[in-house]
């Protein structure tokens, strides 16, 4: 039976086949029997919890199956993610990266592997002809969020992975803001697929975790399911536990995080106080004809531009009642975040809030806007 994805997701981890649980056991155990003669050291083996954990495998086989990729490697973080897709990568690699993008990655870049001999271009990738010309012979990597964090700027996937392979290098895609639900960058033609866990997919702010997922097992996949055993960046099996669980409800939660956001965005692009709200599925974004697109959904994350500068924008954060002054996004609540004083050698604006609608009614997240803007 051809299932589809929601349903994948609610059946993803099989009944223990030792108590007839349907909820999987945590599996704590850092270490397993085995039988010495029928030691394979294929990635899947249960020696050491490090190499791979009942846990782990099963969230990674849920997440491969949900980007339609051939595996998957769960890691610490959605940072971590990132680094151990560079970490795999050689001194003298050329990366093509998106210049917009969660900072701590261009922070990665720029500081860490610089150092080490990886050479980072980077391009608007809303640019085609940019990215273009930015890739060289030794370019490996092509690297783009999209939506991007917090600027809320699309790429082509389908045009930017035609370039990467007719150059020889892969295509990485940070999903993290669309989601699988909302978009597919495998079948556009990605070759490798970053999520933070963190985000909506464990979706209760109570998790911070990574997966990497590859289109194919090919080289670099190789080096990075060893890097992730040798180095020991791994998912712990509580952290794999809860993000399998939210990975069950993801469909609904993140119609329901668009749904609400889309209210959310049409309210205050017409508010005199908004100067500017960035959503991809709002009418008013340069690129909403690539959203509509290119994502089901347009997800629960927004930036808003509010007239009069950096005070006035703090003070708005100061005045919500509903919504929190946080960090991060793709939760149960709905956090508001002044992005410029928390992002490191930014240049995102000073009046940017970026937002991110929770599960809340958007009726009562609208109300609590108003008074806040009156
Ligand atoms: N990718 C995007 C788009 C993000 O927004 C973030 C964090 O905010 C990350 C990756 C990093 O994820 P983590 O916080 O799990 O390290």
């Amino acid at each position: 039976m051809r299932l589809r994805p929601e349903t994948r997701a609610v059946h993803s981890a099989a009944t223990d086949p030792a108590s007839g649980a349907i909820v999987p056991p945590i599996v704590l155990s850092t270490t397993f029997e085995y039988e010495t003669t029928e030691l394979e050291h294929d990635t899947d083996q249960l020696i050491y919890t490090r190499w791979q954990n009942p846990n782990r495998a099963s969230l990674e086989r849920a997440m491969a199956a949900l980007e339609g990729g051939a595996s998957a490697h769960a890691v610490s973080s959605g940072s971590a993610a990132m680094l151990t897709v560079f970490q795999a990568l050689n001194p003298g690699d050329h990366i093509v990266s998106s210049d917009d993008m969660y900072f701590g990655i261009r922070v990665q870049l720029n500081e860490f592997f610089a150092p080490w001999g990886l050479k980072t271009t980077f391009v608007d990738m809303s640019d085609l002809e940019a990215v273009r010309a930015a890739l060289r012979h030794e370019t490996k990597l092509v690297i783009l969020e999209s939506p991007t964090n917090p600027m809320i700027r699309l790429a082509d996937i389908a045009a930017i992975a035609e370039f990467a392979r007719a150059n020889g290098a892969r295509l990485l895609v940070d999903n993290t803001v669309a989601t699988p639900v909302a978009q597919h960058p495998i079948q556009l033609g990605a070759d490798i697929v970053v999520n933070s866990l963190t985000k909506y997919i464990a979706g209760h702010h109570d998790v911070l975790g990574g997966v990497i997922v590859f289109a194919e097992g090919d080289e670099l996949e190789e080096r990075v399911a060893r890097l992730v055993r040798i180095g020991g960046g791994v998912l712990s099996p509580m952290n794999c536990w809860l993000a399998a669980r939210g990975l069950q409800s993801l469909s609904y939660r993140l119609r329901a995080h668009s749904e609400s956001a889309q209210e959310v965005a049409c309210f205050l692009a017409e508010h005199p106080k908004i100067e500017r709200v960035l959503y991809p599925h709002h009418p008013s974004h340069p690129q909403y004809d690539l959203a509509l697109r290119q994502m089901e959904f347009g997800s629960g994350l927004m930036s808003i531009l509010v007239k009069g500068g950096r005070e006035t924008a703090i003070e708005l954060v100061n005045r919500l009642e509903l919504f929190t002054s946080a960090t991060s996004f793709g939760g149960t609540h709905s956090l508001i975040e002044h992005r410029e004083s928390i992002e490191e050698g930014t240049s995102t604006p000073e009046n940017l809030l970026r937002v991110s609608i929770g599960l809340e009614h958007p009726a009562d997240l609208i109300a609590d806007l108003r008074q806040a803007l009156a």
